[in-house]
């Protein structure tokens, strides 16, 4: 089959532990299906990028011979097709302009009950679903969100993750794991653009995932919620649907997710031999098997089969 994959950091501070798991079991699954591997430059939420980040991450990489097929894709230059992907969706009369700010949408919650919990999904009210009131049309509209109540229907997508069980688990194997999410009800009107004028995640990756390929998309188990998002616009724009697998997250000693925002190191690469090693052992792969590599790169070789037997016998080849 035509195997593409990828990883997509956004550049908010360079790779670190938990990072380079998602890369690794990217690169590893595109080898394995004998695919293509092509990196993302998620560089569109401008205030979380860092300058010089981008570089910093793509170093890293290279220097645990991760070395993407093509030239990355950055995605702070690709503006003119997420714009045609917005025009698109609001001439379906999928997309519509919001006026609200953050904080009128927690009043409008309030008063119709349904408060949001602190860390919880903000579900958007619907105040400006059917145009903006006139009481809010003297500013300027601030986000565009997607309309996800159709003629009164709520949208509910359903699908197949292959899904990588955890590293305790005796035996690593990917299986196939039925999820649905009732975007309408769980998720509600969506931003496709900000109010600071940033493209949201959600549009960009959809429109990328196609603009490159993507066939199977391996990432972190952090962003599997966003999955029904992204099924929901692809079928909206006409574009296909990759494979999803979310791999294991790393967890800090408090058991919370290792993230930049919690402060989570860079990674060390002084051996990248042993930083892939670690990487490995959240994936399950077996080991010290390939402990005499010399080589990043004779390591990765390595590691192909020993992924392939994790995922073999447990997932369809074909989409
Ligand atoms: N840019 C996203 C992140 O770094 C990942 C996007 C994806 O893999 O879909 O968290």
């Amino acid at each position: 089959m035509n195997y593409v994959g990828r990883f997509a950091p956004t550049p908010s501070g360079p790779l670190h532990a938990g990072s380079l798991v998602a890369a690794l079991a990217s690169w590893l699954d595109a080898r394995a299906h004998g695919g293509r591997w092509l990196v993302r430059i998620e560089d569109v939420d401008r205030p979380r990028c860092q300058p010089g980040a981008a570089e910093v991450i793509l170093g890293q990489l290279a220097r645990c011979a991760l070395v993407p097929d093509e030239a990355p894709l950055w995605q702070s230059t690709r503006g003119e097709a997420y714009e045609a992907a917005l025009a698109q969706l609001r001439h379906a009369g999928l997309a519509y302009d919001c006026a609200c700010t953050r904080r009128e949408i927690d009043e409008a919650l309030v008063r119709q009950g349904r408060a949001h919990e602190r860390y919880g999904e903000r579900i958007y009210p619907g105040t400006c679903r059917a145009g903006v009131p006139a009481r809010l049309r003297h500013r300027p509209a601030r986000a565009v969100r997607l309309l996800t109540l159709r003629g009164g229907v709520p949208q509910r997508i359903e699908w197949q993750d292959r899904r990588l069980a955890r590293q305790d688990q005796q035996e690593p194997r990917v299986h196939q794991e039925h999820a649905v999410q009732d975007v309408t009800a769980e998720v509600g009107d969506f931003v496709l653009k900000r109010a600071d004028g940033c493209w949201a995640y959600q549009l960009a990756v959809v429109v990328d995932d196609a603009a490159q390929g993507i066939t199977h998309v391996v990432r972190g188990e952090d962003l599997a919620d966003n999955t029904a998002r992204q099924i929901l616009l692809q079928r909206d724009l006409g574009l296909p649907t990759p494979l999803y697998l979310h791999t294991p997250l790393v967890r800090g000693a408090d058991g919370a997710k290792l993230s930049k925002q919690n402060g989570a190191r860079a990674l060390d690469l002084a051996d990248p031999v042993a930083a892939l090693q670690a990487a490995a052992a959240v994936l399950g792969l077996p080991p010290g098997v390939h402990a005499a590599a010399e080589s990043p790169a004779q390591w990765l070789a390595a590691a192909v089969p020993a992924w392939a037997g994790i995922i073999s016998g447990s997932e369809p080849f074909t989409r």
